[in-house]
């Protein structure tokens, strides 16, 4: 056994309840691994029914007092919460590649666009600010306000323990709602040390809450009647599952789903910047993004000069324990994925295309039970390829040549998923045309990961979304509050008479 494992510890991580961590009635655990290493740090407890009513109740018996707490009042406390992160930023960080197993530099840099949304979110009064008509009628005005919707839930992903729920909660608090987070139970710490901030920070108790588990815990929340509307992001099957349940159970839902991330390269585009925007978007944080680049479109006589750069830099990619500063790529977040990332590349060489550069078994000195897989690449992958179609979610990218600009276009569109894409070019119009045109939520022209800013809110197209609405920005404020309008007349102007016929303006 070699040097202590951070953050390991003895105890089960559990839920945070009603301003505290809490021990559970359930039995069930699952391990947490610390994947540069491969070994268990610890347990991570899987909530049963009745944890999950303590959460609901907890958040349910907090709202009325939060709602009506004035949203400057709100947004002081998130202020608060964002002078915490600020300080303890780099232990955050530090969690998050514990066991997640991204770079620490890459966890800074979650944190930080997780730190974005709560500086959103601390505008919350200027966000809730309603209409008003004075007169709509002779001596009636009429306004429109937006009120929190009650008890919401996010439930996330592993590949941002903080980002993801910093797309959720910030903006949903900050609205006067009472918050569940059911963290991934792959990384269920980030959640915690949030949840601990946000209690110094002034929150009242059962204002947020986590909640640990799986499956269980989300069916349980979704049937729920005190939860009005529940926020998911995750892969789209289970995506698809959760909006249609959350729908059949009359709630608000909003569901991020999966991505297969097209960047095309014009034959016009600058080489260079191209092949760094590719190893960086396609292998950064082990292509474990929901915006990775998991498919270069070459178009023309591209592909023969970009190939040969992007094998040799796959080949040269530095692979390890994220803590190392000259790392570029850490270990995968479980020997499972990395078995099922690892399977797509045998799938990929039986169904033709071209393995350029192969990532399997890859082991890295000192770290020899860590989940590593190496950079993989293809080349001469076709639409109709399994590697092509579905979301392999690791270090692989699929090379597919087009002979045009329509080709490249038609074939983005045509994919299922429509989360992001990017095209670089140096051709201003061809810019243009491609992002009027192309059937995708996010765009990056010349930007390979065109993550939107805390005020623009983020969301794909197609299976990447099921919904009405992004997350965060202006949407989120949306999705998290219901309108009410209000008509007033005042007795002194009111004519006599009972009025049958429906009301116009007089
Ligand atoms: P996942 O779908 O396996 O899990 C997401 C959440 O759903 C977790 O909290 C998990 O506990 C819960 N869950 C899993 N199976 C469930 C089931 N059968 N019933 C109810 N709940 C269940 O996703 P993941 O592996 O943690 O994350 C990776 C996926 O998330 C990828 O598909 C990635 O593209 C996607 N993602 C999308 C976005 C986006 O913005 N569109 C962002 C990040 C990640």
């Amino acid at each position: 056994m070699g040097a202590p494992l951070p953050f390991a510890s003895t105890l089960d991580v559990a839920h945070y309840i009603h301003g505290k961590r809490v021990a559970s009635s359930s039995a069930r655990r699952q391990a947490v691994f610390h994947p540069a290493s491969g070994q268990v740090a610890r347990e991570v407890v899987l909530a049963d029914v009745a944890d999950v009513n303590a959460a609901v109740a907890s958040a349910r018996a907090a709202f009325p007092a939060w709602a009506d707490t004035p949203p400057i009042r709100r947004a002081r406390v998130i202020n608060n919460f964002l002078a915490l992160l600020n300080q303890h930023k780099d232990e955050l960080a530090a969690i998050i590649n514990a066991e997640h197993g991204k770079l620490f530099s890459d966890a800074q840099g979650e944190v930080m666009r997780g730190i974005d949304i709560v500086e959103f979110a601390c505008g919350v009064p200027q966000l809730l600010k309603g209409d008003y008509t004075d007169q709509v009628s002779t001596a009636i005005d009429n306004w429109t306000l937006r009120q929190p919707l009650g008890v919401v839930a996010g439930i996330t992903p592993f590949n941002f323990p903080c980002m993801v729920p910093c797309w959720m909660f910030p903006v949903a608090i900050a609205c006067g709602n009472t918050f569940i987070l059911k963290p991934s139970e792959r990384d269920p710490s980030a959640g915690l040390f949030m949840a601990e901030l946000l209690t110094r920070a002034g929150l009242p108790y059962g204002v947020f809450n986590v909640l640990q588990g799986d499956k269980l815990a989300v069916d349980t929340l979704l049937g729920h009647p005190d939860v009005k509307a529940l926020s998911f992001v995750g892969s789209t099957p289970i995506a698809q599952y959760i909006y249609e349940t959350g729908a059949h159970h009359g709630k608000r839902v909003q569901a991020l789903g999966g991505a297969k991330n097209h960047m095309v390269v014009m034959p016009d585009a600058d080489i260079e910047q191209s092949v760094d925007a590719l190893i960086g978007a396609a292998y950064g944080s082990a292509g474990e993004r929901c915006m990775a680049i998991s498919v270069a479109v070459l178009v023309g006589d591209v592909a023969d000069k970009i190939v040969p750069l992007l094998a040799e830099r796959a080949k040269a990619l530095k692979i390890g324990d994220g803590m190392r500063p000259e790392v570029e790529m850490g270990p995968i977040v479980t020997g499972q994925a990395r078995d099922r990332i690892e399977g797509y590349i045998g799938v990929g060489v039986e169904e033709g295309a071209q393995l350029v550069v192969d990532g399997r078994g890859y082991k890295v000195a000192g770290c020899e039970a860590g989940f590593f897989t190496g950079g993989t690449l293809f080349d001469h992958v076709t639409p109709q390829m399994r590697i092509y179609k579905e979301e392999i979610f690791g270090p692989v990218l699929a090379c597919v040549r087009v002979p045009d600009f329509g080709a490249a276009l038609d074939l983005v569109n045509a994919h299922e998923f429509g989360n992001g894409v990017a095209c670089f070019t140096s051709d201003g119009n061809v810019a243009r045309e491609f992002a009027r045109r192309v059937q995708v939520g996010m765009v990056g022209i010349n930007v390979p990961i065109p993550v939107p800013m805390a005020w623009h809110g983020f969301g794909g197209w197609k299976k990447s979304l099921f919904g009405d609405m992004h997350a965060y920005g202006e949407e989120g404020v949306r999705f998290y509050t219901k309108q009410k309008s209000v008509m007033q007349r005042w007795p002194a102007s009111i004519a006599k008479g009972a009025e049958f016929a429906m009301p116009t303006a007089k």
